[in-house]
């Protein structure tokens, strides 16, 4: 099943929506890390509004889809979709990176409704994913349980430990994403561990993986439509993706790793995210 055309349009606007919210959070934390929470916009996106089986008035629903935000350091995407969705107030968002807000930079589980997991520490949102997937495996339970990673992530060995146990537990509940954006905090990842050699090992261990373009929401959507890739194994899908994606002199840029919008480029950037295709 394709996206109807009219979906695409309401998803479209949603991700410019998430774009210009970010932009305002992150110049008014003066936070870091804006470029790695625009390169995950789309797949938040499809995933929230189309694919996760949950109820933003029943959060905590013992049969509801798990997602985790391994990267937890592009908190504020998640914080901009969760409250999107309806999980909390939309005037929640302006308590990002402040202090004694109610959103930390990175999420805290106990801080607003829909957080799954407390993460930035990184290598640990795939083994906590492994622990929830064994257990609805256990349970009978029908949930899935969706860990989105960062590329530079995958050099921590917990991410290999867990990778091990997914295929050992027959995890196919159990859908890893990585937003292969190519850049880490100092580093292209290529020059540490490439997208190609991360492909292999993870087939090497046991998983299905495919390969998508993390920004197109068709290609998102089917791909999520229809896991798992394969039965009794878990399901790794490589999203390439660009960081800063949505903002020219962002993307790609090493330097967004830190730097936050100033009061003179908000215009200009609100523009470029509304004009865009
Ligand atoms: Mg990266």
């Amino acid at each position: 099943m394709d996206l109807e055309k009219d979906t695409y349009i309401d998803l479209k606007n949603i991700t410019k929506e998430i774009r210009k919210k970010l932009i305002y959070m992150h110049y008014k934390a003066n936070a870091s890390h804006i470029g790695s929470a625009f390169s995950i916009v789309d797949l938040l996106t499809v995933l929230y509004f189309k694919i996760l089986n949950i109820d933003p008035n029943n959060p905590t629903d013992p049969e509801r889809d798990r997602f985790i935000l391994s990267k937890g350091h592009a908190a504020s995407a998640w914080y901009a979709i969760l409250a999107e969705r309806g999980f909390f107030d939309k005037k929640i968002l302006e308590q990002y990176g402040i202090d004694n807000g109610l959103l930390p930079e990175h999420p805290d589980r106990l801080s607003v409704r829909g957080i799954e997991a407390s993460t930035g520490s990184l290598g640990h949102g795939l083994p906590i994913g492994v622990g929830i997937a064994l257990a609805g495996k256990i349970d009978n339970k029908k949930y899935r349980t969706f860990v989105l990673m960062s590329d530079g992530e995958c050099q921590e060995g917990s991410i290999w430990e867990a990778a091990i146990s997914a295929s050992r537990f027959k995890l196919d509940n159990l859908i890893g994403i990585i937003d292969a954006n190519k850049l880490q905090a100092y580093e292209k990842t290529d020059n540490i561990q490439s997208i190609s050699s991360l492909i292999n090992k993870f087939k090497d261990f046991g998983w299905e993986v495919i390969e998508i373009n993390g920004h197109d929401l068709k290609e998102i959507f089917v791909t999520l439509n229809n896991l798992p890739l394969r039965r009794n194994k878990p399901t790794m899908i490589i999203a390439n993706t660009i960081k800063g994606k949505g903002i020219k002199i962002m993307e790609n840029n090493l330097e967004w790793h830190y730097k936050s919008p100033k009061k003179e480029q908000i215009e200009e950037f609100i523009k470029e995210i509304g004009e865009a295709n």
